[in-house]
C-alpha cells in the first residue's frame, strides 16, 4: 500500500476496488466475533487456560459421551454466560455488503453462528457450527439449544429422537478430522475470486491460512484487515490495521 499513507485512504481505495471487483470472497476469524464477547481460545485469557483441552478431544467425546457432554454444559455457559451473543458491527457490515450486491461469501473460522445470525446468506462454516448438534449414527441436525437444555436437565448423553444415536455439536472437535465439503469449498470460492478480504483472522490455523495465497495464486487482490501483521501481510495489496468493527463500517459506506 505503497503511497496510501492513512486508514482513511486505504479504506476509500479498497472501497473502490470492492465495488469494480467481480467476485469478492470475505474469511473471517476470531477477531470479528471478539467483540460480540465470544472469548478467544488461545492466549492469555483464552479459553484454554480455564478448560482442558483433553475433556473435549474426539476421543473423550466416543470413550465418555456423558462425561463429554458434562464438560460441555460448563465450556457452553463460560462461552456465552447468561445471554445470547449478538452480531456486531462487523457481523453486521458483511451481511450488508452481500445484501446490496458487493460480496459473494463468507467463509468462517468462527462457529458461533453469528454470519448468519446478522443476515449473511452464503456462509462456509470451516470448522462447524456450535448453534447445531448433529446425530453420530444418522446425521440428524437439530439446534444446539434443544439438546444443550435436555443435557441440562439429565439427559447425559442427548440422544437423537429418530434413532436414539448419541448427539454432537456440529463443530470439529480435537482430534476430529475436518470435513471435506467446507474446505473444498472455501478453496473454490478463493480460486475464483478477484478480491479477497481477510478479516480479524491472524491466519494460523489451516485451512483458512492457506486461503489468501490460494486466492493470489488465482489473480485476486489481497486485503488484510486486522490489528495485528499477518503471514500474508507483507503482500497484500490492502493492509489495514484496525479494529474490524470500526474498519468494516467504514468501508461499507465508502463502498456506497
Ligand atoms: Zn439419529
Amino acid at each position: 500500500m505503497s503511497g496510501i499513507d492513512s486508514i482513511e485512504a486505504a479504506t476509500e481505495s479498497l472501497a473502490a476496488a470492492i465495488a469494480d471487483a467481480g467476485r469478492v470472497v470475505a474469511l473471517t476469524g476470531a477477531g470479528v466475533s471478539t467483540a460480540s464477547g465470544i472469548p478467544s481460545f488461545r492466549g492469555d485469557g483464552g479459553i484454554w487456560e480455564q478448560f482442558d483441552q483433553r475433556d473435549f478431544h474426539y476421543r473423550r467425546f466416543e470413550a465418555d459421551p456423558e462425561g463429554f457432554w458434562r464438560d460441555r454444559l460448563d465450556l457452553r455457559e463460560a462461552f456465552y454466560g447468561d445471554g445470547e451473543t449478538e452480531p456486531n458491527a462487523a457481523h453486521r457490515a458483511l451481511a450488508d455488503l452481500e445484501r446490496d450486491g458487493h460480496l459473494d461469501a463468507v467463509i468462517t473460522q468462527n462457529v458461533d453462528g453469528l454470519h448468519r445470525a446478522a443476515g449473511s446468506e452464503t456462509v462456509v462454516e470451516l470448522h462447524g457450527t456450535n448453534r447445531e448438534v448433529e446425530c453420530v449414527e444418522c446425521g440428524h441436525r437439530l439446534p444446539a439449544e434443544a439438546a444443550f437444555d435436555r443435557a441440562a436437565e439429565g439427559e447425559l448423553p442427548p440422544r437423537c429422537e429418530g434413532c436414539g444415536g448419541v448427539l454432537k455439536p456440529a463443530v470439529v472437535l480435537f482430534g476430529e478430522s475436518m470435513p471435506d465439503g467446507p474446505t473444498i469449498r472455501a478453496h473454490e470460492l478463493a480460486g475464483r475470486s478477484d478480491l479477497f478480504l481477510a478479516i480479524g483472522s491472524s491466519l494460523q490455523v489451516q485451512p483458512a491460512a492457506g486461503l489468501p495465497a490460494r486466492a493470489q495464486r488465482s489473480g485476486a487482490t489481497l486485503a488484510v484487515v486486522n490489528l495485528e501483521a499477518t503471514p500474508v501481510s507483507d503482500r497484500a495489496e490492502y493492509d489495514l490495521r484496525a479494529d474490524v468493527t470500526e474498519a468494516l463500517p467504514a468501508l461499507v459506506e465508502a463502498v456506497g
